[in-house]
């Protein structure tokens, strides 16, 4: 990459992302921020990227996704310093709560951001939120796969709401399925949810079959694309050239999220898929097409999974670079 250009890069992050520590026995853990920036901080992105810190999210925000009851009930037990939420897995720290509402704060922040810029007619990349913890998992009511917050669905609400883009595209290519997004949006045909997951009776959350496609007025609005072959980049590419780029350009979204979960990564051992670290570039070049031309450039990436400290950098960097090149 370092014979190029790149396009300016906004990443939004805050220090206090390190503060939720689940323990060292847990994957989701503070070191997979730092290490994805110390990759970005040493390579060749390093100058075109902008560092902004994000603000919590509010009360209301939240209740954009999450019935009243969850978020007391979060809340709650933080307060009464128990040990996790609704399953074990779900680990809490005295400053979760805060720590998830400035996650998902971060969707938010890229939003005002770029359609600030946008606005301005100022040419830059898709934002990038580095954040923890991640939100695909979470439902209305449930926190489930380390995540309490549904940082992507609280994001294209904001967007609906505050922006007017009513038509939002969120694809997500964590190796995992966004249950959480999924419920969220389900009967809703102005959100279309695509996701790229390994096979459910195989993988965690069990959920992401093919049959399930919608319901009532959000009927066909719901893509799931269990990867059969084991998530091979030659799989994978035609996946988004054949099924989801069709889908995108039908659709005609007015702004896309990205749910970007690094954990099919084939050092990473939260799944049997075999990306490579250059499949994310792939995977970057194709939303950067899909934005640029169904979506004025409206796109925003959130991270989600991602648990090999060892490729976690790399891949985001390969993402990134991907989306941020300049072409010309
Ligand atoms: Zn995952």
């Amino acid at each position: 990459m370092n014979r190029h250009e790149f396009l300016p890069i906004s990443i939004v992050f805050s220090e206090r992302f390190l503060e939720h520590d689940p323990g060292k026995d847990h994957p989701e853990l503070p070191a997979r921020i730092s290490t994805v920036l110390d990759v970005l901080k040493e390579g060749p992105l390093a100058k075109a990227i902008t560092f902004y810190e994000p603000v919590p999210c509010t009360w209301e925000d939240m209740l954009m996704v999450h019935q009243e009851e969850y978020l007391f009930r979060f809340e709650e037990r933080v307060l009464k310093g128990r040990q996790f939420l609704d399953h074990p897995d779900n680990r809490l720290s005295y400053s979760i709560y805060q720590v998830a509402m400035l996650a998902a704060g971060a969707g938010i922040k890229a939003i005002d951001l770029l359609e600030a810029q946008i606005s301005n007619r100022i040419k830059i990349a898709p934002p990038f939120c580095l954040v923890r913890p991640p939100g695909h998992h979470a439902d209305p009511t449930h926190a489930l796969g380390f995540c309490f917050l549904n940082n992507a669905a609280i994001a294209a609400r904001y967007w609906q709401k505050r922006y007017g883009r009513k038509k939002i595209i969120i694809f997500d290519f964590d190796a995992h399925h966004g249950n959480g997004i999924q419920d969220t949006f389900y009967q809703d045909p102005d959100v279309y949810y695509i996701s790229i997951h390994e096979d459910p009776i195989l993988s965690f959350p069990g959920t992401g079959f093919r049959e399930e496609t919608g319901e009532g007025a959000g009927k066909g609005r719901n893509l799931n694309i269990p990867l059969m072959a084991g998530g091979i980049e030659k799989e994978i590419i035609k996946i988004l050239d054949q099924e989801i780029t069709p889908e995108i350009e039908t659709f005609a979204p007015d702004a896309m999220i990205i749910a970007a979960g690094f954990d099919a990564h084939r050092m990473d051992d939260m799944s049997g898929l075999q990306f490579r670290t250059s499949t994310y570039g792939r995977i970057g070049q194709y939303i950067r097409i899909w934005s640029e031309q169904y979506c004025s450039a409206r796109t925003i990436s959130i991270l989600e999974g991602g648990y090999s400290l060892e490729v976690l950098g790399p891949s985001v960097e390969r993402y990134l670079g991907a989306l941020s090149i300049k072409l010309d």
